[in-house]
C-alpha cells in the first residue's frame, strides 16, 4: 500500500481517477509527482472524479474556463478532427447543445472553476463524422491541475 497523505482521506482518493489527456488511459489517483503519461508518452496526467470517464476509449476534450480546447484525446480526433485544428479554438466552434450553447458554456465554465457537479447535456458536434454518429451527450466534470473542464462525448442511445 502506498502511503496516503493525511490531507487526503482514503475515500476521496478512491473517488478520483487520473487519466491521460491523450490516450485516455486511467491510473490510480496517486500523488507521485508524475505529470506525463507512461503509456503514450504524449499526454499529461490530470485527475477527475472517478465516474467522469466511463471508458478509457470515450472521446473527450479538456476545456479551459475561457471555453478554449486545451487537450484532445486520440479518440476525440476521430470525431472532431485532428488535435492541431482544435487546440486553443473555442469549444463552441466544435460542439453545440440543443439545450442552448449558453447552458453548455455555463456547465463547462463551472466545471473549469472546480464544481463538483457532473453535468450531462445533449450535444451536436460540428464535424460530419460526429453528425453521422447520431445523438450525442456530453458529460462535463472538473479536472486538473491546472483547473479545467473534462468534456466526455458519448452516444446518447441509452437515453431511449
Ligand atoms: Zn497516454
Amino acid at each position: 500500500m502506498a502511503k496516503q497523505a493525511a490531507t487526503q482521506p482514503l475515500h476521496r482518493i478512491a473517488e478520483r481517477v487520473r487519466f491521460c489527456t491523450r490516450c485516455g488511459t486511467m491510473h490510480p489517483a496517486l500523488d507521485d509527482g508524475k505529470r506525463v503519461c507512461g503509456d503514450c508518452g504524449m499526454g499529461v496526467l490530470l485527475t477527475a472524479q472517478a465516474g467522469a470517464i466511463a471508458d478509457p476509449g470515450d472521446p473527450f476534450l479538456v476545456v479551459s474556463e475561457e471555453l478554449r480546447v486545451v487537450a484532445v484525446s486520440q479518440s476525440a480526433e476521430q470525431m472532431f478532427g485532428n488535435e492541431a485544428s482544435l487546440l486553443s479554438h473555442p469549444l463552441l466552434s466544435a460542439l453545440s447543445s440543443s439545450e442552448g450553447d449558453d447552458a453548455l458554456a455555463r456547465a463547462v465554465r463551472r466545471a473549469a472553476m472546480g464544481s463538483r457537479d457532473v453535468v450531462t447535456l445533449p450535444v451536436r458536434a460540428a464535424s460530419a463524422v460526429a453528425r453521422d454518429a447520431g445523438p450525442l451527450e456530453a458529460r462535463i466534470a472538473a479536472c486538473g491541475p491546472p483547473r479545467a473542464a473534462l468534456v466526455v462525448i458519448e452516444l446518447a442511445l441509452r437515453a431511449l
